[in-house]
């Protein structure tokens, strides 16, 4: 078949080299003039950055695309696993490292917080369990078909719905496991995964410290970034035709079916065509005759991000690959979040790769790439917003570490909700689509194929099964299952 792909970010790669790898003959059209969408890079004054992604889980999503065109993954794709996830600091000196293995995690947890070290490993063990209950009909099936529930596997895990924690919040999840304030907080970091709210997602979405805790968080050797250039160069190898600077115009339709795109005023006829777009960009700008499922365009978005990129002469020995330096009053920055405001007290993630690549940044310095969670754009006065929160930023970094960062940034760049959406197309520049803090949300995601249209699917953060590398590499397996051969 030919079929088209809108959009290369990672999910539309990944489309690409499942359909290619099937010996179907497929065309990508991007709009920019790279690869990756989110998942890009940039350098400045000899700085490498990775633009988006910064946190890797679930590789064997990756190394799947590899097996499936034939290639021996390590050949082409090479990672590490972190032994420390993160370190974590509060405004009181308390300081701890989450070590990758789930044991030497509770032993630190023991040390710097007097928490039994049983309590954290018990909580990951739920973790697991619910993953297990849980995972493969959430993630890795498609919700809007039939024959999904219809499977006796299925049947089996749904009648264990009451251990899911559906009808309980994260945070309450988690004081009940732990206790602890400060360990409660860590936990509930895990509901920004996807851009939600921990005082708001089911307790299901606990099931997130088991991915980094039991599998692992991964480096890509050369980067993040090196996902994309890998599984970009792979659907190259198989015969896929990328075209860049082309923004498809619209999807064209005939007697309810998808027969082609246009694309710079052409017209091309298709027999598939999966689009990476935004889902309600998708529908308003490519489908805008077409009938629009309005109760799922309308979903709450997830949060966004702002993002300070800042060359650092300095090395910083406390610091790891990823650090976090928590907020005092974590409920009152999610409450400030859902009414579409900044917390004047932000959680600070900072993200180093030069830690792992020096080659990343000049001889004794550092790559920092400084991130908190923001509203999406609803048309807040971002400028303002960016000015004070570069100085609470900055001022949270050095009451913690103790430095004056303000006299050893060498350059900077800043992403936002406004640049994220004009840079790839999110909707109001959401992070990960729609958020999860709706019991339902799982169901309300657009499907992976279109129920009024033959012939046209969706892939990636928009639609489910949510946003994140992970998710959006199993939304392209979904559609490579739908997808008639
Ligand atoms: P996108 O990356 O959204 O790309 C869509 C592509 O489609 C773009 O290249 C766009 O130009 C193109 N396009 C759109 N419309 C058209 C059109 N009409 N014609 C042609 N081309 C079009 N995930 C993680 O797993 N770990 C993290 O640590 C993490 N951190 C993040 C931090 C930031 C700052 C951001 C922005 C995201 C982060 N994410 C993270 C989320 C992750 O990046 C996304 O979920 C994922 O990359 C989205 O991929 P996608 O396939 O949906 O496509």
């Amino acid at each position: 078949m030919k079929i088209a792909i809108i959009g290369a970010g990672i999910a539309g790669l990944a489309s690409a080299v499942r359909m290619a790898s099937k010996g179907h003959q497929v065309e990508v059209f991007e709009a920019n003039s790279y690869p990756g969408g989110k998942l890009s890079q940039f350098e400045l004054q000899g700085y490498r950055f990775d633009a988006g992604p910064s946190l890797f889980t679930m590789p064997q999503y990756v190394d799947e695309l590899f097996r499936v065109a034939g290639v021996t993954p390590e050949s082409r794709f090479r990672y590490q696993r972190l032994p420390i996830v993160c370190n974590y600091f509060w405004e009181d000196q308390t300081r701890l490292s989450a070590y990758a293995d789930a044991p030497e995690f509770a032993s630190e947890v023991e040390e710097k917080l007097g928490v039994k070290a049983e309590k954290l490993l018990l909580s990951l063990e739920d973790s697991r369990h619910k993953y297990e209950l849980s995972g493969r009909i959430f993630l890795e099936k498609s919700l809007h078909r039939w024959d999904t529930w219809l499977n006796w596997s299925v049947v089996k895990a749904m009648l264990k719905i009451p251990q899911f924690d559906l009808f309980t919040t994260m945070n309450r999840v988690n004081e009940r496991m732990v206790q602890h304030p400060k360990l409660v907080q860590l936990l509930n970091r895990f509901a920004t995964y996807n851009g939600s709210n921990p005082y708001k997602v089911p307790g299901l979405l606990t099931i997130i410290p088991h991915f980094e805790h039991h599998q692992g968080a991964f480096y890509p050797e050369g980067g993040m970034h090196h996902i994309t250039q890998s599984v970009f160069e792979l659907a190259q190898s198989l015969g896929v035709q990328f075209n860049f600077n082309s923004t498809v115009e619209e999807i064209l339709l005939e007697k309810g079916r998808a027969t082609g795109i246009k694309v710079n005023g052409t017209v091309l006829p298709y027999e598939r065509i999966i689009c990476n777009m935004d889902v309600f960009h998708a529908y308003r700008r490519l489908l805008p005759h077409a009938p629009q499922p309005e109760k799922t365009l309308r979903q709450e978005k997830s949060t966004s991000a702002l993002i300070f990129y800042w060359g650092v002469q300095r090395d910083s020995p406390e610091l790891n690959m990823h650090n976090i330096l928590f907020s005092e009053d974590y409920r009152r920055e999610f409450e400030l979040l859902s009414q579409g405001q900044v917390s004047d007290d932000p959680t600070v993630y900072i993200n180093i790769t030069s830690k792992h690549t020096p080659g990343d940044a000049p001889p004794g310095c550092e790559n920092w790439f400084v991130m908190i969670n923001v509203p999406y754009n609803d048309g807040q006065n971002w400028d303002a917003i960016i000015e004070q929160s570069r100085t609470q930023v900055m001022a949270k970094i050095n009451r913690i570490l103790g430095i004056k960062l303000q006299d050893l940034i060498a350059c900077e760049e800043i992403l936002e909700p406004r640049s994220i959406e004009r840079k790839t197309w999110s909707h109001l520049g959401a992070l990960y689509g729609t958020s999860s803090n709706n019991r339902m949300s799982a169901f309300l995601r657009h499907p992976n194929f279109s129920q009024k249209i033959k012939n046209l699917y969706f892939v990636g953060g928009s639609v489910h099964p949510g946003g994140g590398i992970p998710l959006c590499l199993l939304s392209a397996k979904i559609v490579d299952e739908l997808i008639d051969v």
